[in-house]
């Protein structure tokens, strides 16, 4: 029963929201390698973009770092993170003999494959993606030095110069906007009319569900909070779509503890969605704490079916039949 002396707000929860089938992957890999080897298991990296996530790996004994040089000589599992690696990586790690299991992925792994074939083919790969972001460094890093061209921008792309402009091809980062790639790939087809395409869209499914939830929900609520972490690109992009289909507010929020409440005053409708790196228990902490200020009625908007699951790596499947 609604409490008279709070405001009503009705939550369009958006769905699908949160963990993608690649996240659940990697985590599953750090517990189940937890399980059956015991701590220490290392991770190179966030094992995915969520602070609240790695914060429970760690204290269940997983330790994480920035490169495989900060681990001493070990039999412990070394599990590379979702977003990929380069090739330089589990090159250092069999040199090292160390356990590796791979977490990236498999929606990653098909884009490294990609570039690859397109190499071997004697094309120039295009990346559209965001410099710097891991999974960038890993698709880049699948081929030599200066063969990826990184292009972020339609501008990025006036400028591009590749040695053959009839020999191209292109890739995406998993996580982009879709609307923002199409405007790039059509004008990377404009420029150069010869550029091979993706069999199938590199975008994967999880990031073009989450944001086209959010498009159907944007218009018709006051205010979107996207729960997620601010390096999380997925989670970025959502808050944008937000924005950019007309919703005023538009935040992505971690915690509760991090919601300002002073941009939530009059509101009457909330769309709430989660990046596929934050768990569903941050979500119900969010609404939980709206539920405190306002009488709260949540009602999902499903946009999607979404039944993708993926094995566990390799690596650890003779394993678990042990
Ligand atoms: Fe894989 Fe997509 Fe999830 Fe990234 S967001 S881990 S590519 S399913």
């Amino acid at each position: 029963t609604p409490s008279p002396d709070k405001p009503p707000l009705t939550v369009l929860l958006c769905a699908p929201r949160g963990f993608c089938a690649g996240v659940v992957r990697a985590i599953d890999a750090v517990e189940q390698a937890l399980r059956l080897y015991g701590p220490p298991v290392y991770v190179r990296h966030e094992i995915v973009h969520n602070k609240y996530v790695v914060e429970g790996l760690r204290r269940k004994g997983a330790v994480f770092v920035d490169e495989l040089a900060e681990i001493p000589d070990t039999t412990a599992p070394v599990v590379f993170s979702a977003h990929g690696v380069p090739k330089s990586v589990p090159a250092e790690a069999a040199e090292r003999r160390f356990f590796a299991v791979d977490a990236t992925c498999p929606l990653v792994t098909k884009v490294h494959r990609e570039a690859e074939v397109h190499w071997k083919k004697g094309r120039t790969v295009v990346l559209v993606g965001h410099s710097g972001h891991p999974e960038v460094v890993g698709t880049m890093g699948q081929l030599p030095q200066g063969a990826v061209l990184l292009v972020e921008t339609v501008a990025d792309v006036a400028t591009l110069a590749p040695p053959d402009p009839q020999t191209l091809a292109y890739v995406t980062q998993t996580t982009l906007s879709v609307d923002d790639t199409r405007e790039i790939v059509d004008a990377l087809r404009a420029r150069f009319p010869a550029i091979v395409a993706p069999h199938k869209e590199d975008i994967c499914y999880a990031t073009t569900n989450r944001q086209e939830a959010v498009k159907v929900v944007a218009p018709k609520v006051d205010a979107m909070i996207v729960v997620g972490s601010p390096n999380s690109s997925n989670s970025q992009r959502l808050k944008e779509v937000a924005e950019r289909a007309g919703c005023p507010v538009s935040r992505l929020v971690l915690r509760a503890e991090d919601i300002d409440w002073s941009l939530f005053g009059a509101i009457r409708a909330l769309g709430v969605t989660a990046g596929a790196s934050a768990p569903e228990v941050l979500v119900e902490e969010i609404i939980d704490a709206f539920a405190e200020r306002y009488a709260v009625t949540v009602e999902t908007v499903s946009t999607a079916d979404e039944s993708v699951f993926f094995p566990l790596p390799r690596e650890l499947r003779g394993a678990a039949a042990e």
